[in-house]
């Protein structure tokens, strides 16, 4: 389901080796995180690599970080540098395409216009004796600010708020939805996940990303409906966006608005 920026490229055939040769604690282990650089399709990309003692694979994430490559703890510098080489274009391709789409950041200052539910409201940044939750009147986003009003606090005020509303607003949709879709998601969360809406797996658990609580409800609700007619179909088949189609019958006109919106780039899987 996860159609994200994402490569995954299985390992090279290799022996298998025995338990014996050095103790693994007697060995200096590499870092986790290590900053690189590289020269793919004639350019020099720096890029974060992760070695994680999960993987088995190597795995090429671009997002606003940049290039992350993520490789099992022990992979051989050999097998990294053919992923890479392997991979080149597509690296080269994906960031200049990030960068050319890349959103400009909000400022999180008094005046500065920020969205829910689609509609645009006024950000009021409020210095007071104490912090506030913010307060929706009207058109305006009060922001009450006790100590410091720098742009980080007050992002962190309006963050909370956001994924409060939102946390609300998706449960009462899911439970509007999922009867009429003839489903039971098990769990349902939030997610901050840069390149996608939502997500579900087979085991029920759906996830919405908050930041659609920028977006018309008519937006969050193909979203959730997509999301939950997952669970009756596991795949993007004529059945599944039948499934989708019973409730939302303009599915496609919404998805092609939701691609509009785009505040980043991400897909609904
Ligand atoms: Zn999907």
């Amino acid at each position: 389901m996860l159609k994200r920026l994402r490569n995954l490229i299985d390992p090279p055939a290799i022996p298998a080796r025995g338990m014996s040769g050095v103790s693994p604690l007697l060995r200096d282990d590499p870092p986790a995180i290590e900053q690189r650089a590289a020269l793919l399709a004639g350019k020099n990309i720096s890029y974060t690599l992760k070695r994680s003692s999960r993987r088995r694979s190597i795995g090429l994430r671009i997002d606003d970080c940049g290039l992350t490559v993520t490789v099992p703890w022990r992979a051989s510098e050999k097998w990294l540098h053919s992923v890479l080489q392997d991979k080149a274009h597509w690296v080269v391709d994906k960031l200049e395409n990030w960068r050319a789409n890349k959103p400009v950041a909000p400022q999180w200052v008094d005046g500065q216009q920020v969205f829910f539910l689609g509609k645009p409201l006024a950000l009021r940044v409020i210095p007071s004796l104490f912090d506030a939750p913010p307060q929706l009147q009207g058109a305006q986003l009060f922001v009450h600010v006790g100590g410091s009003d720098s742009e980080r606090v007050v992002e962190q005020a309006v963050t909370q708020w956001y994924q409060r509303e939102a946390e609300n607003l998706f449960r009462g949709r899911v439970a509007y939805y999922a009867p009429l879709l003839n489903v039971s998601p098990r769990m349902v969360k939030l997610s901050a996940a840069r390149t996608q809406w939502g997500s579900c797996t087979t085991r029920g658990s759906v996830r919405l990303n908050w930041q659609l609580i920028k977006m018309p409800l008519r937006l969050i609700d193909y979203v959730v409906v997509h999301e939950l007619a997952h669970l009756a179909e596991m795949n993007h088949s004529a059945a599944f966006w039948h499934v989708v189609a019973t409730v939302c019958p303009d599915y496609a006109k919404r998805r092609s608005e939701l691609r509009s919106w785009g505040l980043e780039k991400h897909t609904v899987e």
